[in-house]
């Protein structure tokens, strides 16, 4: 599913919004309330749809899973 990037000319309020394709694009600002919440085509948009979804998750993501370490199998598993 793409993420669209929202944003509100009342308020300012952007938002990353995940929708299917399919569904109707939001108008309603959940933070003011206005119809002025509009979905915008902007490059990182773009960026997400070619690189995965998971783009936006890139600084959550955990570390590579480790490597067992010959010498203290222990200590790397409780990390
Ligand atoms: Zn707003």
């Amino acid at each position: 599913m793409p993420i669209y990037d929202y944003r509100c000319s009342s308020c300012g309020l952007q938002q990353d919004i995940l929708q299917k394709m399919s569904d109707a694009p939001l108008t309603v600002c959940p933070e003011c309330g206005l119809h002025t919440f509009a979905k915008q085509l902007t490059a990182a948009g773009f960026q997400l749809k070619g690189n995965g979804y998971y783009a936006t998750d890139f600084k959550n993501q955990p570390k590579p899973e480790a490597t067992p370490c010959a010498s203290c199998p222990a200590a790397c598993a409780t990390d």
